[in-house]
């Protein structure tokens, strides 16, 4: 097989990096924090390139307005930390095996201080810092600073470009695969290895759901036999120079029944009415209602048993979240998914997912496979 590996887009620079460590540094002083400490996980991954070891010892990047960024690493893992990329712009101080990890933070932080923190942050380290520090407090980064990653830069969207694009490829090449006579767990294994072929280094969810399994959105592959005449849900994405794709097709093995064909096309207008709606200064949950009132309108409305969207990153599931009761106003260079579904529990399911961008006027979407109902074999 010829190689489809693509070279990696344009690098993230140390400009892109000092951007984002301002951008924290604003937010947290326009919400009143002391600071944000930042855990292993996305969102160090998105500020300075570090992916250290998720452990039990303590590492945490602290932003507060009156001190340069400093990471605080375990003394054995500070040459790895050195070598992040984005390394140059933060101080390391380091913690020894055996001394109190939350008494080498303490200088970091303002006693009193009320600090945002990130979502994934262990309890045991939080519980440590409190116990260290009494009277300072704690917000979960998600709650204060939500859409701190959500608008994307230029590498950023270059990156969540090319992911699109080989998932796209991904579906041309799985609908010529045979489906019938073979398990949901073939399938899936056909799509986790396309999405390696095609560049990803990493494949977060291979959803396959044959039949009454793709009523269930979560289903993910199982044992069951596909058969002629079965609709299948293929939901498929991972991460591609760190970014994360995710798409959605629904096809039918063999002849789709009538039925089949109208919650289909029912489905494939509300993601095209939602994708028309997308522009700046448009309120998340709004494109949520574009889609679920088609549905509605068409009987299905308590089959769409779920939001019509999230944003994606360096994770597959971060804010802005398209859903009722967002009132976040949509910005170019956001980046989420529209995904609306029916789903008719013990018989079958439709969902049809792109991933799209905020531009200057309008939208971009970044997987363009035909959303028509497509015949497999
Ligand atoms: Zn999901
Ligand atoms: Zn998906
Ligand atoms: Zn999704």
């Amino acid at each position: 097989m010829p190689s489809t590996a693509q070279p990696a887009p344009t690098a993230i620079t140390s400009d892109d990096y000092a951007a984002r460590m301002a951008r924290v540094v604003n937010d947290a002083l326009d919400v009143g924090l002391a600071g944000v400490i930042v855990t292993p996980g996305p969102d160090l991954v998105w500020l300075t390139g570090y992916r250290p070891p998720i452990t039990e010892r303590l590492t945490m990047l602290v932003f507060s307005p009156d001190q340069e960024p400093t990471l605080l690493v375990p003394l054995l893992e500070r040459r790895d930390a050195e070598e992040a990329e984005g390394a140059a712009l933060v101080s390391i101080v380091d913690w020894m095996d055996g001394t109190d990890p939350y008494e080498a933070a303490r200088p970091l932080l303002r006693p009193d201080g009320q600090f945002g923190i990130s979502d994934s942050a262990w309890a045991m380290h939080m519980i440590g810092l409190e116990q260290t520090l009494p009277h300072s407090s704690y917000r979960a980064l998600s709650e204060c600073l939500p859409m701190l990653r959500a608008v994307k830069d230029v590498s950023e969207l270059a990156r969540l470009e090319a992911a699109g694009a080989a998932a796209d490829a991904v579906y041309d090449e799985i609908v010529r695969v045979r489906f019938a006579g073979r398990r949901e767990t073939d399938v899936a294994a056909d799509l986790a290895g396309l999405l390696r072929y095609h560049g990803h280094e990493q494949v977060d969810f291979t959803v396959v759901g044959s039949g009454p399994n793709g009523a269930n959105p979560h289903h993910e592959a199982g044992d069951r036999l596909i058969e002629p005449g079965d609709t299948v849900v293929l939901d498929f994405g991972g991460l591609m120079f760190g970014y994360g794709s995710d798409t959605t097709r629904t096809v039918s093995v063999g002849e789709a029944r009538p039925e089949v064909r109208e919650v289909h096309e029912i489905v494939r207008r509300a993601q095209q009415a939602a994708v028309d709606a997308v522009r700046p200064g448009v309120a998340c949950q709004d494109i949520d209602r574009v889609a679920r009132k088609v549905i509605t309108e068409a009987g299905y409305g308590d089959h769409f048993i779920h939001r019509t969207g999230h944003g994606i990153g360096v994770t597959t599931h971060e804010p802005p979240y398209i859903v009722e009761g967002e009132g976040q106003l949509l910005v170019p260079g956001m980046c989420f998914s529209i995904e609306p579904g029916i789903y008719l529990a013990g018989r079958f399911g439709v969902r049809i997912e792109d991933i799209v961008t905020v531009t200057g006027t309008g939208v971009q979407r970044l997987n363009n496979t035909s959303r028509a109902l497509r015949i497999v074999e």
